[in-house]
């Protein structure tokens, strides 16, 4: 069964005006659907042509000689995350044990969002700011590179955003600034992150 390209979770047009049906076109229908097209490629008659891209982000980052499997299993990873991690009149805040975890590890939410939007202004170059939960239980912003992941790093991811040029040109040309703090104050899915809490809870 080769990869699929995962349904977005709603209209292409649903996060107009933070984030236009254009941008969706693109970012979703060219450059995520592109990251499925060339892992179907490159797994046929590999150890992980019926893997699942967990295990295939898990068994090859850090190995050279398989940079170009997990590039393209950890985007696609990473884009279906970041679509489910944002949803139309997302923003406000969140509530129960991430609201009291994000308090905990940051003080308040302003500032989770300050730190988080440092964290993505920072990332030189391409890649991806997160909201993780380590492997002590502690909820930590990182950044990465490229594809790389929390997954990839042995923590569990809760929330992302893209950082990549693709992920705001058509709508904010240069300013990776506006659209990080459209993100935060107009699309994340907060439910979304407390399932991800809840689950990694469980695990
Ligand atoms: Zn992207």
């Amino acid at each position: 069964m080769p990869f699929e390209h995962p349904a977005l979770p709603y209209a292409p047009n649903a996060l107009e005006p933070h984030m236009s049906a254009r941008t969706f076109e693109f970012h979703y229908g060219k450059h995520h659907k592109a990251y499925v097209d060339t892992l179907n490629t490159l797994v046929p008659g590999t150890a992980w042509e019926k893997a699942s891209l967990e295990d295939i982000i898990k068994g090859t980052h850090g190995d050279a000689g398989q940079i170009k499997i997990f590039n393209n299993a950890a985007q696609i990873w990473n884009h279906t995350f970041f679509w489910n991690g944002m949803k139309p009149q997302g923003g406000g805040a969140p509530t129960g044990d991430l609201a009291k975890k994000i308090d905990a590890a940051f003080g308040d939410l302003g500032t989770f969002k300050a730190k988080f939007k440092e964290a993505a202004l920072t990332q030189f170059g391409s890649g991806w700011a997160w909201l993780v939960l380590t492997m002590e239980g502690k909820l930590e912003i990182t950044k990465t590179a490229n594809a790389v992941n929390p997954m990839a790093l042995g923590q569990r991811a809760l929330l992302t955003c893209d950082v990549w040029e693709h992920a705001y040109y058509l709508d904010y040309q240069n300013r990776r600034a506006d659209m990080v703090q459209a993100f935060l104050d107009h699309l994340v899915n907060w439910d979304f992150a407390a399932r991800n809490l809840d689950s990694a809870k469980a695990a």
